[in-house]
């Protein structure tokens, strides 16, 4: 069984994962899949650079994130095209990491803050929301990450709305409480979870 677990920017994603994690519950995490595919030796950075010129990459041959989101932000053509290169890749390494941890995990879990968004909801078998007040996100994020409030307030508006996400989860985690108090969430989800994968 695959749990598709997603949330807003600093709701607590990578805290939840961490917390299944120390439970012996194996996970993906899908922005790391997307970083590894455009590393250096990936037969992806090559097609890219070939398609938009070495401007793309820095001095040592690596993906020049910026100069790469400018172009994009600028072309909803080019934009596309990027993602027909990059997102089968993602899948294709996504499923093989889940398929190989699955061997020694009751369950797994694919950490994805665009499961809806991405199209990987279809990936999963269940979807688990970790849901914070807007308040708590913006504080959490602001002290973790040193953006500026009006980074914080753009990246809310580009992402799915709280609602939007609680009418597509089927399981939640309240997240405006302490760490212990996600934990005991973790762990009662963890036993229905077993419970639901017959092992
Ligand atoms: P996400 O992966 O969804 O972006 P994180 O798990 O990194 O979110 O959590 C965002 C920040 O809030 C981190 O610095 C984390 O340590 C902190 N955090 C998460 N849950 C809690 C909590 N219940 N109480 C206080 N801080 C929390």
């Amino acid at each position: 069984m695959i749990i598709g677990l997603t949330g807003g920017i600093g709701s607590g994603k990578s805290t939840v994962a961490k917390a299944f994690a120390a439970r012996g519950i194996g996970y993906v995490d899908a922005d790391d899949v997307a970083r590894e595919v455009v590393e250096p030796g990936e037969p992806a950075l090559a097609i890219i650079a070939e398609h938009f010129g070495a401007g793309v990459l820095t001095a040592s041959g690596a993906l020049d994130r910026a100069a790469l989101r400018a172009i994009i932000f600028e072309s909803s053509k080019e934009r596309k095209w990027l993602e027909s290169v990059t997102h089968p890749r993602i899948r294709e390494r996504i499923v093989e990491r889940l398929e190989a941890l699955a061997r020694h995990s009751t369950y797994v879990l694919l950490v994805s803050p665009l499961l809806f968004e991405s199209g990987q909801a279809a990936l999963v078998e269940r979807t688990l929301v970790v849901d914070v007040s807007i308040d708590t996100q913006r504080e959490r994020t602001l002290r973790r990450d040193g953006v500026s409030p009006e980074q914080v307030e753009a990246i809310l508006a580009a992402q799915l709305s709280r609602s939007e996400r609680l009418t597509r989860a089927d399981d939640v985690i309240d997240n405006d409480g302490s760490v212990d108090e996600l934990k005991l969430q973790v762990e009662a989800l963890d036993q229905h979870y077993r419970r639901l994968s017959n092992r």
